[in-house]
């Protein structure tokens, strides 16, 4: 599906609203040129480290089983436990300050996401776009948050149905995991607008998954 999209102030980090145009194109059925791998599948800043990966400490906000995201978080979070050529794992935390991966879910309108992933250095502060690529930059925690309102009211002039949210969930992940925006003619669930239904890491990010962790 091509696609034309809004870009925001964090539009590295989230998965943007699309405005569908009734245009097929056939998926590539082999390796894609465009394909980000190894390390530049990769932002450059210095991202949680290995023994934090293997087991996450997260943590979620009443908003999530307020607006009903509890089980599509589970299940996206499951998506990545699940990719064997990796270790990723993930520890709930009761406590949102033992927590270095915070789920939170909004019913704004007027955003231009359906999910976002805002990483923050040690002091704090929310990490630029500039930063996420800065080899001298650290994440130290990073808030998830679905845009309920967008995924009700999407930009396809429906609700997204629970296969696009999971995907939703499953990117933003990703981009906790340091992974980049992938060209939509890649087959991945870091693609940068279409919207997919993969279910999971595809074979592109499992070999970049194993590459890293
Ligand atoms: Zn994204």
């Amino acid at each position: 599906m091509k696609s034309v999209f809004k870009r925001g102030m964090s539009s590295w980090l989230s998965k943007m609203i699309v405005v569908a145009l009734p245009i097929v194109v056939a998926l590539p059925l082999t390796a894609n040129a465009a394909d980000l791998k190894d390390g530049a599948a990769y932002w450059k800043y210095t991202g949680f480290s290995n023994t934090k990966i293997a087991a996450m400490p997260w943590w979620e906000d009443s908003s999530i089983s307020g607006l009903g995201y509890t089980t599509i978080l589970s299940d996206a979070r499951y998506a990545w436990d699940a990719v064997t050529v990796a270790n990723i794992g993930y520890s709930k935390q009761i406590s949102s300050a033992d927590a270095s991966l915070r789920f939170y879910a909004v019913n704004d309108v007027g955003l231009n996401y359906y999910g976002v992933l805002k990483p923050y250095d040690s002091l704090g502060n929310q990490m630029s776009d500039a930063d996420i690529d800065n080899p001298s930059k650290t994440i130290y925690k990073a808030n998830l948050v679905i845009a309920n309102y967008n995924v009700q009211h999407s930009a396809l002039g429906r609700a997204l149905t629970r296969a696009e949210t999971l995907d939703v969930a499953i990117h933003e992940i990703g981009h906790s995991l340091a992974l980049r925006h992938q060209d939509d003619s890649s087959v991945s669930v870091m693609e940068e607008t279409d919207m997919t239904t993969y279910g999971g890491p595809t074979t592109l990010d499992k070999n970049n998954l194993a590459w890293k962790y």
